[in-house]
């Protein structure tokens, strides 16, 4: 007989977690439904929280979601589409995993723009009611968005039915979905933004983070402080600072000097574009940027410049990049201490 308790347990398990074993599963999940939900064997050595529990901070969307996911077993419904958007390495696929490992259901991972709607109706079988996760949705292409939308909305193809599944889009580009694909957003419902950590939520990131992978370990506090602070908010880069430390068993001061960071995450590169923009004195466009730093357009839009806009030392304009005041302070303080 089934427990008259679960949809409590569920629900207190949910909001509290008390770890995965405890979980009482709902009517509707099947139990022994032969469904593959973790894909470990594909990525043996990715570290990935699987529960709300272990997935730190991001506390307002991790509240929106667990209702959605109450919401969807009391009324039996499908979980609705949704798009997380955040900066590369904050967390998207851990957190979209961590959905479908509280739904129960099945998780396929695609890429957006090697996606055509052919691949996309063969997952929609594969998942078998679960969950697609679709990476980078500002890059597929328009007419594969296009006929999405009735596969989105009504779960129909060409006037058939399919299988009912939970589209997961992650961007690092909402503003780009929403002036080029509105009627794609639209389709959503279910908007997340992911948001800054703080360094202390990054400091526990890594801190579980080498606890679990290095067993057995020193646990390196000291080190991992100071990794925690100078990996730009972004926990993908706080674990392979953390990974060299523990493979190469170098100090932290040559960790971060062989990374070519000078302080609180900005590199020599940045210092670069900071010097640069201030030598200027006027606004700078974006390839000319590149080009004097030798590195590639998409490679200095997403991996430079968030960081140098988030912490106010860069300013975009319509007429190009400028150096704000505070850029030009951090500017001198990273020059003294790359000095030393
Ligand atoms: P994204 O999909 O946004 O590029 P990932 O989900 O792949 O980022 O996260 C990168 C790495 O950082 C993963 O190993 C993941 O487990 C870890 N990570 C990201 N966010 C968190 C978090 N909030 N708590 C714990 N680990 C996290």
């Amino acid at each position: 007989m089934k427990n008259k308790n679960w949809w409590f347990n569920f629900t207190m398990n949910l909001l509290y977690g008390d770890g995965r074993d405890k979980l009482i599963i709902p009517e509707c999940i099947e139990e022994d439904d032969g469904i593959d939900i973790f894909e470990e064997k594909e990525e043996p050595s990715l570290y990935r929280p699987l529960s709300f529990k272990d997935y730190i901070g991001q506390e307002k969307a991790k509240n929106m979601l667990k209702a959605f996911i109450v919401g969807s077993y009391k009324f039996k419904k499908v979980y609705p589409h949704t798009i997380i958007h955040g900066s590369s390495g904050c967390g998207k696929t851990t957190l979209a995993r961590i959905i479908a490992q509280e739904l129960g259901v099945s998780f396929k991972e695609l890429l957006a723009q090697d996606t055509e709607v052919e691949t996309f109706l063969e997952a929609i079988n594969e998942v078998n009611g679960g969950m697609i996760f679709l990476d980078e949705i500002h890059r597929m292409k328009r007419d594969t968005v296009e006929q999405l939308y009735s596969i989105m909305e009504d779960f129909t193809w060409n006037g058939k039915a399919v299988p009912e599944f939970t589209l997961i889009g992650a961007t690092t580009e909402i503003g780009e979905i929403l002036k080029t694909r509105k009627p794609f957003y639209e389709r959503f419902k279910i908007i997340i933004e992911l948001e800054d950590y703080s360094n202390d939520n990054m400091y526990s990131i890594i801190k579980k983070y080498v606890a679990k992978t290095y067993k057995g370990e020193r646990l390196q506090t000291k080190a991992l402080k100071i990794i925690s602070e100078n990996s730009r908010v972004t926990p993908r880069k706080a674990i392979r600072l953390a990974d060299y430390l523990y493979y190469s068993g170098k100090k932290i001061k040559k960790i971060l000097a062989d990374n070519q960071i000078i302080d609180k995450g900005y590199t020599e590169k940045d210092l670069r574009v900071l010097e640069y923009l201030h030598k200027n004195g006027k606004p700078v466009g974006l390839d000319t940027i590149s080009l004097y730093l030798g590195v590639p357009v998409v490679t200095y839009n997403y991996e430079i410049e968030p960081y140098l806009v988030k912490s106010g030392l860069l300013m975009r304009t319509s007429r190009g990049r400028t150096i704000t005041q505070d850029g030009i302070i951090e500017m001198k303080s990273l020059q003294q201490k790359k000095g030393v």
